[in-house]
């Protein structure tokens, strides 16, 4: 007898997913990346993607206010639709409910999604609501588009290409963390515990990068990166190594790890939920990217590593130092 915990969360979806996957039309993209792409009209394609929310497993309700709830709930859909280069259209949002909720709450909920799906400019077009024992759970499927020839893949990375990432790594793992413990106590603390609660999806960026030539891999930071490369190098049938030493961290990270005795390395690498991107860029292209970048955010793109053989698998470095990470990405069941 096999458990689920013993395969994982990317062990069961390998066990169901080759039937569905056999004899799919060329132009159809289905299990195995951030979004499914469907045809559409022209050189237009439909993205559609899927996120659950549980709680006490994605959220504890005392822990962040319903606001921030909805902003966020819909803010893990866009972000895969982000990984893709696409631009959301619509949601559908299903909610199980406990009878015992309050009006106000949801009030709070709704007014966090309307925030972020104003700002983005996606309708809310449907949804279902059922009554829940006791747990809230919500999902929110969304719907957008991209054109064929930007639409980047979690595949497509090659021996030589650079890893990068769009924004912080660690923040919001940081927030949890505290969250779990006593809780932010001072205005780094908050800072990480906001990007844990309202993690905005990286449209922009993701829209920008996939009309750059030279970006031949992409996908969204849910689990980490240590966790999230696995899935480029599995996809891609590539290795990877990273340079813990170049992890953009932000300062409150920094300076909270230090206090509290955390390892920061660890904490950019193998906390979840930061909803930036990574990217896997030519090399020969790199310099102008990261320009192009700058200048269209005012940040840098951050390069943190490259990408080898399969064989060499994920590799870490603290510069020269080889490293051997204690903690891993999320996995569900893992
Ligand atoms: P993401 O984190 O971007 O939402 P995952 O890495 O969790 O994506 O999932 C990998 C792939 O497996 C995705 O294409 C996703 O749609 C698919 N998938 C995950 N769970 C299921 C499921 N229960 N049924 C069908 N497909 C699934
Ligand atoms: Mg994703």
């Amino acid at each position: 007898m096999t458990t689920l915990s013993a395969i994982g969360e990317f062990g069961l979806i390998r066990r169901f997913s080759p039937p569905f996957l056999k004899k799919l039309p060329k132009d159809l993209m289905g299990i195995g990346d951030d979004c499914a792409v469907l045809p559409w009209k022209g050189r237009m394609r439909l993205l559609v993607t899927t996120d659950m929310l549980v709680e006490d497993v994605h959220f504890l309700r005392a822990k962040i206010p319903a606001r921030d709830l909805g902003y966020k709930s819909l803010s893990v859909s866009l972000s895969d639709i982000a990984a893709m280069g696409g631009r959301p259209e619509s949601a559908f949002l299903s909610l199980a409910l406990p009878a015992e909720i309050r009006v106000e709450w949801l009030d709070a909920f709704f007014r966090g999604l309307k925030d972020l799906a104003a700002a983005e400019r996606v309708r809310l077009l449907g949804g279902d609501t059922t009554k829940s024992p006791d747990l809230i759970i919500i999902n929110i499927a969304v719907i957008g588009r991209a054109d064929r020839e930007r639409i980047k893949f979690r595949s497509g990375a090659k021996p030589g290409d650079l890893i990068c990432v769009t924004g912080e790594l660690g923040d919001s793992g940081g927030g949890l963390r505290l969250l779990l413990k006593d809780g932010p106590v001072d205005k780094d603390e908050r800072y990480l515990v906001r990007k844990h609660n309202r993690p905005r999806p990286h449209l922009e960026e993701g829209a920008w990068l996939a009309g750059q030539d030279g970006i031949t891999a992409m996908m969204d930071v849910s689990d980490g990166i240590d966790s999230d490369l696995r899935r480029i190098m599995e996809r891609s049938r590539c290795g990877v190594v990273v340079d813990l030493e170049r992890l953009p961290v932000s300062a409150p990270l920094r300076r909270t790890a230090e206090k509290r005795g955390w390892n920061v390395h660890e904490a950019a690498a193998a906390g979840g939920e930061d909803y930036c991107l990574l990217a896997a860029v030519r090399a020969e292209r790199i310099k102008k990217i990261e320009t192009g970048f700058r200048k269209r955010f005012c940040r840098s793109l951050a390069v943190i590593g490259r990408v080898t053989e399969r064989t060499t698998g994920l590799r870490y470095f603290a510069g020269r130092l080889p490293i051997k990470l204690g903690r891993r990405g999320f996995d569900h069941f893992g």
